[in-house]
């Protein structure tokens, strides 16, 4: 793995908490245009490994290109402008502010805006943004008010808002009904076809394979296997360690 392969790039990624080592010799690319699943069991090291890509966390260890320049240890922000953005499995929207200013939020960039003249400059857009991840009809309700699949929602709605190439979703189908699954494919798809990047991680292969290209799978922070979905499943480590078998 090297600069070049691919929108993002991972070689030899290493992240240390004290003793634990989440992430161990992590190396892998992501392909511009593709949906890839990142899928490995509860603690594998999913989310650890998207801290690290997008500079939530500093790597103890291994190099991130992206887009062909080396981004090792930039942080959030900065990574933000370059067009990579990350939903978070366990987030805080501002609470007292609505779906619409949540969404909108997320466009400052680093424009100097006012809590006012933010929805000035930013109402339609990001009205259509709420309109897109399906909150077209709770625009004013405050995050509390919001069921949990609409927070699920949200959180896409504010990663979308920063007009990202490389999106990073973790766990974005966590307590959601088939049908409600189904939906969020949908859209996970429809971004995809016009030309979002996006990693998708789950702890359940069997949702993930219906809207993947390809697939890796971790397990003890390690590589355990890639390829397509039927590579994937067919994958007899795979198959022992996720599918029983
Ligand atoms: P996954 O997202 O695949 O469920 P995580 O990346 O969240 O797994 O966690 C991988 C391992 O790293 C787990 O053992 C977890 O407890 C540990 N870990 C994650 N974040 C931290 C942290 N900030 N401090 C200490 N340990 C952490
Ligand atoms: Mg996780």
């Amino acid at each position: 793995v090297g600069p070049d392969d691919g929108i993002l790039a991972v070689e030899s990624l290493r992240k240390e908490f004290g003793g634990l080592v989440a992430v161990d010799d992590l190396s892998f690319a992501v392909q511009e245009e593709e949906i890839l699943g990142f899928i490995g069991p509860n603690g594998a090291g999913k989310s650890t490994t998207f801290n690290c890509v997008t500079g939530t966390y500093p790597p103890t260890d291994g190099t991130v290109w992206y887009k062909g320049e080396e981004v090792t240890g930039t942080p959030p922000h900065e990574m933000v402008k370059r067009g990579m953005a990350r939903t978070f499995q366990s987030f805080a929207p501002l609470e007292d502010r609505s779906v619409l200013k949540n969404v909108a939020l997320s466009m400052m960039d680093d424009k100097l805006v006012t809590m006012d003249g933010l929805l000035g400059e930013f109402h339609d857009e990001a009205r259509a943004i709420c309109e897109r991840v399906g909150l077209g009809d709770r625009l004013y309700q405050t995050p509390a008010e919001l069921p949990h699949a609409g927070m699920l929602r949200l959180e896409l709605g504010r990663a979308l808002g920063t007009d990202p190439d490389l999106l990073l979703v973790d766990e974005p189908f966590a307590g959601l009904s088939g049908p409600e699954v189904e939906s969020v494919s949908d859209l996970l798809l429809e971004l995809r076809d016009e030309g979002m990047t996006l990693v998708v991680v789950d702890h359940n292969m069997r949702g993930l394979l219906q809207l993947i290209d390809r697939a890796i799978v971790i397990n003890f922070g390690s590589l355990l296997a890639e390829g397509s979905p039927d590579e994937i499943t067919d994958n007899p480590e795979v198959q022992e360690a996720y599918l029983g078998g």
